[in-house]
């Protein structure tokens, strides 16, 4: 018995190789890789055989980038979020403890009362305790506004990663951007930031992302 005699053609949806039997060659087939339906080539009385042509694409796949850059757009929102936030809290921040020091160490020793209720300083004596929280806050809030400007920076990072993503702008910065977020460095939006950082790094390893910034070769 021989086999039936077979032409090598290829899908014109994702170029994988198969075997057609002759009498089906210019009827629809599906490819075996990809399920894309596409019209198999028969042979154009010249002796040269005519181009597939591609009736359906495979279910469920989009156009071809279309699905990476969604996948990588919402880490990219998700980073400029929290950079814009980040920013906003941490920029009023260092501008209240560095111009106002009094209003900072009373915002200071407001956290304190709060964190009294969770028994934090039980073993402070009753009558001192308004001096110590009242000495603790200036003290906490001179070192503290040393925190907020550079918190203020990794936020606009953060958002400049995000931007370079969505932008497909510059590698690099999007994954210092996504490393500044996901470190939480920029001291708000811990879970989403971190979510985001996360996803967004997992995203540019990925050969859509790499793609997505032009990239072909790993760093
Ligand atoms: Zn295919």
């Amino acid at each position: 018995m021989t086999p039936p005699e077979t032409e090598v053609v290829s899908c014109p949806a994702c170029n994988h190789l198969l075997r057609v039997p002759l009498d089906l060659l210019g009827q629809p087939v599906q490819c075996p890789e990809c399920r894309a339906m596409f019209r198999a080539p028969a042979p154009d009385g010249t002796g040269g055989m005519a181009a597939a042509e591609l009736l359906s694409r495979p279910p469920g796949a989009a156009a071809p980038g279309r699905r990476a850059d969604a996948a990588l757009l919402l880490p990219a929102f998700g980073l400029m979020f929290c950079g814009v936030a980040g920013v906003g809290t941490n920029g009023y921040l260092a501008y209240l403890f560095a111009a106002e020091p009094g209003v900072a160490a009373e915002y200071v020793r407001d956290q304190f009362s709060k964190a009294r209720g969770y028994g934090f300083g039980a073993d402070d004596p009753e009558g001192e305790r308004d001096r110590l929280d009242g000495e603790r806050a200036v003290a906490t809030a001179r070192w503290m506004r040393w925190y907020f400007p550079p918190a203020a920076g990794a936020a606009l990072l953060a958002f400049l990663g995000g931007l370079s993503i969505a932008l497909g702008w510059n590698y690099r910065l999007a994954q210092v951007g996504c490393v500044t977020a996901g470190l939480n460095l920029t001291g708000c939006c811990c879970v989403p930031g971190a979510a985001a950082g996360l996803w967004g790094l997992l995203m540019l390893r990925s050969g859509e992302g790499r793609a997505h910034f032009g990239r072909s070769t790993p760093v």
